[in-house]
């Protein structure tokens, strides 16, 4: 038997920008992200995103920017 073929797995610890903390398989031991499934939902599909959104394109046409 040979060893060292395949990388070690671990139960790798993912850390996020959030602070939320969760566990995943990887060949890493510990994962830093900046975003995660927890505050993905908070940056999509939230009525605050699109209100800011809206809150943007007026300012832009206030002082006649153009957000290409
Ligand atoms: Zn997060």
């Amino acid at each position: 038997m040979r060893e060292g073929i395949h990388p070690n797995y671990y139960q790798a610890k993912v850390v996020c920008n959030c602070g939320n903390e969760f566990v995943t398989g990887s060949t890493k031991e510990e994962i830093h992200v900046e975003i995660c499934s927890k505050c993905h939902s908070f940056y999509t599909g939230q009525q605050k995103a699109v209100k800011a959104r809206g809150a943007i394109d007026k300012f832009n046409r206030k002082y006649g920017m153009q957000a290409n």
